[in-house]
């Protein structure tokens, strides 16, 4: 099911929000407050769009949206009454991929959101070049283009490099990993994704104690850049 985060103070309008895109088969967050949204997303929750009304109380839209930016591309669509063309601009230079003025129609709203958050499903590639090796999903080997070495991959190891290809660039919460990866059904330790890591690097990088691909971010998760 995809996730939405709405963020508006005016809770009539929340409501009309939440009802509608529940209707559409998402599942939907809704903050009244920025600063409760703010710690909300210091956190590195899991959205496929996120609505950001621009006035809010505590902090206003578009800082949020550039707090959002700092650590991940989820699709952001702002509402606003305060439509004019700088404050548009304001809005997307902070990183915004749409910008809806108030009062809105519902089914412009909805088409926007369907196209936002049709964005971020991107086609899965069946071959990943990882430094100097070739990561197959489909069946499940690793070749290493240098020494012709060929690995093969765990289910589990597949879905997480799956996971960081998807999200290459953003810093990914290890919460995120096991939700997306082990599911919520099983409850490895957050030491398993740090073994699995420990392995990857061994395979892909040339130093695995200086990484080039696989990240640590400190107290958060890891990252992941080709
Ligand atoms: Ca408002």
């Amino acid at each position: 099911m995809q996730k939405v985060c709405v963020v508006e103070d005016e809770n009539s309008i929340a409501e009309m929000i939440r009802m509608n895109l529940e209707l559409e088969g998402f599942e939907v967050m809704h903050f009244d407050h920025g600063m409760m949204a703010s710690e909300h997303f210091s956190q590195l929750p899991e959205y496929d769009l996120i609505i950001l009304d621009v006035m809010l109380p505590g902090v206003n839209g578009v800082e949020l949206c550039r707090q959002i930016r700092e650590n991940s591309q989820v699709p952001v669509l702002f509402l606003s009454a305060k439509g004019t063309t700088s404050d548009r601009i304001e809005g997307l230079k902070a990183g915004g991929n749409d910008y809806l003025p108030k009062p809105f129609d519902l089914e412009e709203l909805l088409l926007r959101v369907g196209v936002l958050t049709n964005i971020n499903k991107k086609e899965t590639a069946e071959v990943v070049q990882i430094g100097k090796c070739e990561v197959n999903f489909k069946t499940f080997l690793i070749t290493n283009s240098d020494s012709g070495e060929v690995i093969n991959l765990s289910k589990k190891e597949v879905s997480l490099i799956q996971l960081f290809h998807e999200k290459e660039g953003e810093v990914i919460a290890r919460s995120e990993i096991l939700d997306r990866v082990w599911g919520k059904d099983q409850f490895p330790t957050t030491r398993t994704i740090d073994n699995y890591i420990l392995n990857f690097r061994k395979v892909f990088e040339d130093d695995p104690k200086h990484p080039k691909h696989f990240h640590s971010i400190r107290g958060v998760g890891y990252k992941f850049t080709k």
